[in-house]
This record gives C-alpha cells, sequence and structure tokens, in this order.
C-alpha cells in the first residue's frame, strides 16, 4: 500500500497540494471566507447570476412544488416536468433541434463519448482540452489521438490518416484555463470532410458568447448535424446541470447509450426551474455581457508593465503566466493577505512550467475592483524583485 502521508508532504514540497476554503454565503463579488470578507477573482459565474433574485425565487417556487429530489434515474420516474420544460428552453436557446439534460458537465462528457465511440474507434482532442473530454475519451475504449492547441490543418492531417469506422473530434469553445477560442468553423468544416463527429463543450462561452449569450456555436455560426454542443449550466448560467443539444436522431441514440444519464439520478426539478429563469435573464440583460467585455479591456490595460503577462483573451478568463508553482502559489496568498482571492493553478491542471493566476472577472466587478487588483499585483511585483 502507498504510504498517503509521505505523497502529500511530496505533493506540499513541489507546491502542488491543493487546499479547500469554505465559503459562508451566497456567490457574489465578495466572499465570506473564514471570517474575512474577500474579493473574488475566482469564480466562473460569469454574469453575476448564481445569486440572482428571480432564480433564487424560481427554484422556491418550483421546491414547493415539486419538493426536493427527483428520486429516480429520468429513464426510470425521475424525468419531471420542469426537467422536460428545460430542454425544450436549451434547444431553443441555443438554436439547435433537441437538447437532453445531464447531472453536470462533466458527466455529460463522458456519457456522450462513451455513446458514440468505443473500441476500434478514435476519439481526437485539442492538446488543452478539459479533463472530462480526455477521461471520457479514455473510458470509451476509443484510440486517443491528441492534436496540438487549435490547429485545424494538423487536426486534418490527423483524420486522413484514421481508418477507424467511427471518429469523434473534441475541444473546448473556450479553453478554461487560458481563455482562447476554438476556430470552431474551421474545426467543423474539417470534421465534415473526413465524417467526423465534433463535440464543442462550450462550458465557459455559453451565456458569455454570441448574440444573447446564445453560445460559441452561435457566435461562429456553426450549426450542423455532426456537431454536437456540451453546456454547463453552473457557470455563466449562474446554477447547476449540464446538457448536450444537437440532431433529435443523435440525441436519441444518446439518451439510450449514455451510462452517465441512464445510471444516474436526476437533478432535482427545482433546478430545472432556476436554469429555465436562468436562461431568459441571459438573452434579457445584455449589459451583463457588455460590462464583462468592458472589464477585460480595462483589466488588460491596467495589468500592463507587470513582469508576468496575461495570455491574450478577451473573455472573461484572463490568465495571468507566472511559470514557477511555488511562485504562483506565493503571489495568489500575498493577494489573499490584501482581501483578494485569486486562484493560482498548477499543473496537472495546466502545463508543467506554465503555472498561473487565473483571474476570472465578473460582470457585477466594480472599476474599483480592477484598480484593486492591479494595484496589489503591481506591489507583489516590487517584491518580488526586492
Ligand atoms: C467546468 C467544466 C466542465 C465540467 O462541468 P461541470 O458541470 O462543472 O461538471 C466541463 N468542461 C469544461 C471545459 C469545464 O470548464
Amino acid at each position: 500500500m502507498m504510504d498517503t502521508h509521505e505523497a502529500l508532504a511530496e505533493l506540499a514540497s513541489q507546491g502542488l497540494l491543493r487546499t479547500r476554503r469554505v465559503v459562508a454565503g451566497p456567490q457574489g463579488p465578495y466572499l465570506e471566507v473564514e471570517d474575512s470578507q474577500l474579493l473574488s477573482f475566482c469564480s466562473n459565474d460569469y454574469l453575476g447570476l448564481a445569486n440572482h433574485p428571480e432564480i433564487v425565487a424560481a427554484a422556491t417556487t418550483a421546491l414547493h412544488k415539486y419538493g426536493m429530489g427527483a428520486a429516480a434515474s429520468p429513464l426510470i420516474s425521475g424525468h419531471s416536468a420542469a426537467q422536460e420544460q428545460l430542454e425544450h428552453d436549451l434547444a431553443a436557446f441555443c438554436g439547435q433541434p433537441a437538447a437532453l439534460s445531464f447531472s453536470n458537465g462533466y458527466m455529460a462528457n463522458l456519457g456522450v463519448i462513451g455513446a458514440l465511440v468505443g473500441v476500434g474507434d478514435t476519439v481526437v482532442v485539442d492538446r488543452l482540452s478539459h479533463a472530462s473530454l480526455i477521461d471520457g475519451a479514455r473510458l470509451s475504449g476509443a484510440s486517443l489521438k491528441v492534436f496540438p492547441h487549435n490547429d485545424a490543418a494538423r487536426l486534418e492531417q490527423v483524420l486522413a490518416r484514421c481508418s477507424s469506422p467511427r471518429k469523434l473530434v473534441v475541444s473546448d469553445a473556450v479553453f478554461s484555463m487560458d481563455g482562447d477560442a476554438a476556430p470552431l468553423a474551421n474545426l467543423a468544416a474539417v470534421c465534415a470532410r473526413h465524417d467526423a463527429w465534433l463535440l464543442v463543450d462550450d462550458a465557459h462561452g455559453l451565456g458569455v458568447l454570441g448574440p444573447q449569450g446564445r453560445g460559441s456555436l452561435a457566435a461562429a455560426g456553426v450549426q450542423a448535424p455532426h456537431v454536437l454542443l456540451m453546456g454547463t449550466l453552473g457557470k455563466a448560467a449562474g446554477v447547476a446541470g449540464a446538457f448536450i443539444a444537437g440532431e433529435s436522431g443523435l440525441l436519441a441514440w444518446i439518451m439510450q447509450r449514455a451510462r452517465t444519464y441512464m445510471f444516474s439520478t436526476a437533478n432535482p426539478p427545482a433546478l430545472a426551474a432556476a436554469t429555465s429563469a436562468s436562461l431568459s435573464i441571459i438573452v434579457r440583460e445584455e449589459w451583463r455581457r457588455q460590462r464583462l467585455r468592458q472589464l477585460a479591456t480595462q483589466l488588460r490595460t491596467a495589468l500592463t508593465g507587470l513582469p508576468w503577462s496575461l495570455l491574450p483573451s478577451d473573455t472573461a478568463i484572463q490568465p495571468l503566466i507566472v511559470g514557477d508553482n511555488h511562485l504562483a502559489r506565493r503571489l495568489s496568498q500575498r493577494l489573499r493577505t490584501e482581501g483578494l482571492w485569486v486562484p493560482a493553478i498548477c499543473p496537472p491542471t495546466v502545463p508543467k512550467g506554465t503555472a498561473r493566476l487565473r483571474i476570472s472577472l465578473s460582470a457585477l466587478h466594480t472599476d474599483s475592483h480592477i484598480s484593486q487588483l492591479a494595484e496589489a499585483l503591481r506591489r507583489a511585483a516590487q517584491e518580488h524583485h526586492a
């Protein structure tokens, strides 16, 4: 048996030990953390909807109507009227023929990949794809190939050499730790030429990008029977859960074959009702997206001249690359003493040597929040050089 104490000490010595902090109260620009208040640049609640009164009210009303639990998998007796309504709302929101709910994004990716491919087939993933896509590919038994980040030409070469009966290409639409966008139109065209499905994980684009926040595929004008969208609802939508959207026949098949759909209890009906409420706010309140874009520009201007630089990104994810794990952690701790919560992201979440501060913005941040962060980073940089 492994000595877990020793293994944990080893992780700690490499600066790779992860810890949790207890947050009291709701999400928002300020978080109540262990008897202090911290200004948060650490959440994926990009639109500031996680504590929106209209969403809370929709959940409350539905709780009184449905109670709490769904009590069974959707294929047994757990598929509620609220869930059915949500799937219609999701399909309409994304401009896709149909949608199917999953308990969360991780499970959606595992389920969908396993439903579409298996032993003898091939999954081709962008090198920086989310762990859930890689895990889904591995679990499916298909052979796993990798293409260089955002490189549609190299993807085409990989597909041209592949003789598997079924091919599936997967990519984040907006990369979770980098904030840049995939070339979706090119990826979809390459997949069409090589008879491959394309699964687009829009965890960080849904609600934020595209007309009325309808996501990265809508922004790119991509919609085709071989393209599947996976959207998560715990990030910009401010609730929880996930869904797959695409061509109806494909979704009907996924429902019959996705093990994470079949063998898992449905989400609470109240969550579905809250999510429908969230979608209507996302469509209606354009100011949240405008504000996010403004804040990204402000932040990028405010952080020029630091010894570390931001990756090119015009999304809510603004990673400041620091390189060294220990330095990233030290900076994160230093900011914390000044009342700011900016997470250090280290390997294996990101490639070795690219440890970073992952700054994430929310539509509810103020101009002064941005300057507080910039000033704190400037002080930290001076200390670092002293
Ligand atoms: C967060 C995330 C997921 C997982 O979604 P959950 O609903 O949180 O399980 C999947 N893919 C990407 C790119 C993500 O960022």
